[in-house]
């Protein structure tokens, strides 16, 4: 079902003003996790002045470690849906937990399936039974056809909206935290009829990789870009070295939208 041989023409995903898939870049900014209403809206609000709609957070973060922080739960999604209202935006949130799908469907635009959630089959079908679009991320190992297969649990349940989110994958290189499969881009574009986004946050996991490799992306193809901003990095309950702060985030998108990879 996701095949471009079965669907020539692009897949569109309409959030707020924002057609992903339309051939223009979409950008989806905010904290790597929610962790409190001034939090978010902080940042929100520098988007906003921006014209972006698309804010993210993780209020279940599925942590390396038991002991890191886990997320505000149904508490971030309410502060998100509290942003979102106030700041007229679409917010993307992940959900780890099939049973969470529907209650969340309340509260978030977008379900995010993340990495190590791929191939989660249970959750991938919660997840196509709900009239939602998904934001679905590469697992950390999964080929590219694995990727497209994860795709198909979803659409295979009645769920076609669905945005592919390419962000990096294991290797043997450590000068990255996960080393960024840029062809993957164009090869899910030919494959499939599916728009897709790059995450340069967690694909690099180094700020000053960010703009060459957002750059990059939309260069190659990309329906648009992930990364994470916080408004104050150094106290960030996760993801603290990789988040950019609102000088950075502006300049970043200064930058970015100067380029000529912004159609
Ligand atoms: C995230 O985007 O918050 C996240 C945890 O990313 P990933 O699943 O790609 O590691
Ligand atoms: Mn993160």
């Amino acid at each position: 079902l996701v095949s471009r041989k079965k669907k020539p023409e692009d897949t569109i995903v309409t959030l707020k003003s924002e057609n992903i898939g339309d051939g223009k870049p979409h950008f989806v900014f905010g904290p790597c996790s929610v962790e409190s209403y001034e939090q978010v809206a902080t940042v929100a609000k520098l988007m906003k002045e921006k014209g972006l709609k698309l804010l993210r957070g993780g209020a279940y973060k599925p942590r390396t470690s038991p002991y890191d922080f886990q997320g505000l739960g149904v508490e971030g999604l309410k502060i998100l849906k509290r942003v979102a209202v106030e700041y007229d935006m679409a917010v993307i949130s992940e959900i780890v937990n099939p049973a969470d799908i529907e209650m969340a469907c309340d509260y978030i635009d977008v379900i995010q399936i993340g990495a190590r959630n791929m191939q989660n089959f249970e959750l991938l079908k919660a997840a196509g039974a709900v009239n939602k679009p998904v934001l679905l991320k590469r697992g950390l190992a999964a080929t590219i056809e694995e990727f497209i297969n994860a795709a198909e649990y979803i659409m295979s349940q009645g769920n076609g909206q669905i945005i592919l989110c390419e962000r990096g994958i294991r290797t043997y290189e450590k000068a990255t935290r996960n080393t960024l499969d840029i062809s993957a881009v164009p090869i899910l574009k030919q494959e499939t009829h599916l728009p897709v986004m790059v995450d340069v946050t967690h694909s690099t996991g180094r700020r000053d990789l960010l703009l060459p490799c957002a750059k990059a992306a939309l260069a190659i193809g990309a329906d648009g870009i992930m990364a994470e901003v916080h408004p104050d990095p150094a106290v960030a309950l996760s993801d603290s070295q990789q988040q950019m702060d609102l000088n950075q985030f502006d300049k970043f998108y200064n930058e970015l939208l100067a380029s000529n990879f912004v159609r």
